[in-house]
């Protein structure tokens, strides 16, 4: 019979790959536990129309890309394509946004039917951080701030830029948005497919277009920040001005704008040069209007979502998961005959007890003694216990060494767990 396979662009993260991935997830941790985040989690099925309300009908996200089913009772449910729209459906749900700030983070799947490749999948993982009820610059700031210490906890920092700008209020861009059509109308047949149906639908997401003839057009193309409400470009000089002062280095690109309909004011991305096309590893920006455009109350939002396979590809591609990260036993415990495998389990956890944040790895599943020093010796462990049952009539065990050349040793049972610390350290 024809074995199942997993779905295209829906990835096992296994054995082997897993400690990288927790080693990122730590320092994220670590980092959003630092500045006072506290975590929320959320379901990864909504409602269709949470996401056609928030990311907006003509977005590549809600147009072509959605997972969407019928539920058995017939309503229409989507796997989340992104996080923020659950975030804030939560928060509000749950009267966290009321006259109150909230530093949220999040992290988990997100689905979204795209084209399978190198840092694009169809199932891929975001950490998401959105802040509430802050409409001042300092918390852009503080984002931005944020990232910059994990890239540097994670050695990825002179690997990352930032690029920033300020797309500025609903009006503002309205505005931006004619002149833009107006200029490009001239160029029409000479744009790529997609950027010439995205003059009707979402003109904006033209100046994302990677086509080197489209860009090429756009060079002469009316700049965004001509446009700009005055309270915005305020906003934005406090915040290159908060950067400065912090030491967070970026470069203003006027033509970054963000592909989703919420964002306004702050976007950026960090960007690396080292991934080849799919070099975006951390997106958001600000989106003030969102909350109330769910339902609740005005209420001010910005937030980010970093890309977790990305900085995987990274982590590996750049060699910076640091040696000591590994699942690699410290002490493997054989046993032989009936007496032993009960004696076994006892001496492991006194070692387990013993040996806070070492591995202790038990044999089991019986097998000749030469059989069972080749499995420890492929679990990477330093100190093989030996127990047989002449061990377990005298009281003692066996040490042997596995990753050096030395006799093995002979302990009593009763100073075990002192005597291998003492060894392991050694
Ligand atoms: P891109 O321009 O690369 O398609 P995006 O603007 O669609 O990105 P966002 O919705 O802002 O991406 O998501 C934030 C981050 O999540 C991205 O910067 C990227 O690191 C990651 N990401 C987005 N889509 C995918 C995907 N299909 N596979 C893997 N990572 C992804
Ligand atoms: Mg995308």
């Amino acid at each position: 019979m024809a074995k199942i396979q997993a779905i295209r662009g829906m990835n096992d993260i296994l054995p082997e790959q897993t400690p990288v991935w927790q080693f990122l997830e730590a320092r994220v941790r670590d980092v959003l536990g630092v500045y006072g985040y506290q975590e929320i989690r959320m379901p990864v099925v909504e409602h269709t129309e949470l996401f056609r309300r928030s990311i907006g009908e003509v977005t590549d996200i809600v147009e072509k890309e959605m997972y969407t089913f019928e539920d058995r009772n017939g309503d229409s449910l989507t796997l989340r394509p992104e996080g923020t729209a659950g975030c804030v459906r939560a928060a509000e749900e749950h009267g966290l946004l009321f006259n109150q700030t909230r530093r949220l983070w999040y992290t988990g799947p997100m689905f979204r039917h795209e084209r399978p490749q190198k840092g694009r999948y169809r199932q891929f993982h975001q950490v998401g951080v959105e802040c509430f009820g802050m409409d001042g610059p300092d918390i852009d700031a503080e984002l931005l701030i944020l990232t910059a210490r994990l890239w540097r906890e994670l050695g990825l920092m002179e690997h990352a830029r930032l690029e920033i700008n300020s797309i500025g209020t609903s009006e503002a861009r309205a505005e931006y948005r004619q002149a833009l059509v107006d200029y490009l109308g001239d160029f029409r047949s000479d744009l790529d497919p997609d950027s010439q149906r995205r003059l009707l639908t979402n003109p904006l997401r033209i100046l994302d277009s990677k086509n080197p003839e489209t860009q090429r057009i756009l060079e002469k193309a009316p700049s965004l920040d001509d446009y700009l409400d005055d309270e915005s470009r305020e906003h934005f000089e406090q915040l290159t001005g908060m950067l400065d002062a912090a030491g967070v280095e970026y470069t203003i690109n006027s033509r970054l704008v963000r592909g989703l309909d919420y964002y306004g004011r702050t976007v950026f991305e960090w960007v690396t040069d080292s991934l080849g096309a799919q070099g975006t590893i951390c997106a958001g920006g600000r989106y003030d209007g969102l909350v109330e455009q769910l339902g609740g109350r005005p209420t001010a939002a910005v937030g980010f979502a970093m890309g977790m396979e990305r900085l995987v590809l990274l982590l590996e591609t750049l060699e910076l998961v640091p040696a000591t990260v590994n699942s690699d036993a410290d002490v493997y415990v054989t046993a032989l005959g009936d007496s032993a495998v009960a004696e076994a389990f006892r001496i492991s956890e006194t070692l387990r007890s013993a040996l806070p944040g070492r591995t202790v790895v038990t044999h089991c599943g019986g097998g000749s003694f030469k059989s069972q020093m080749k499995k420890a010796d492929r679990s990477g462990a330093e100190i093989a216990v030996v127990i047989g049952e002449n061990e377990v009539r005298e009281g003692v065990v066996g040490i042997k060494y596995l990753r050096r050349d030395a006799e093995q040793e002979q302990v009593a049972r009763d100073d075990v767990g002192r005597q291998i610390a003492a060894r392991l350290e050694g």
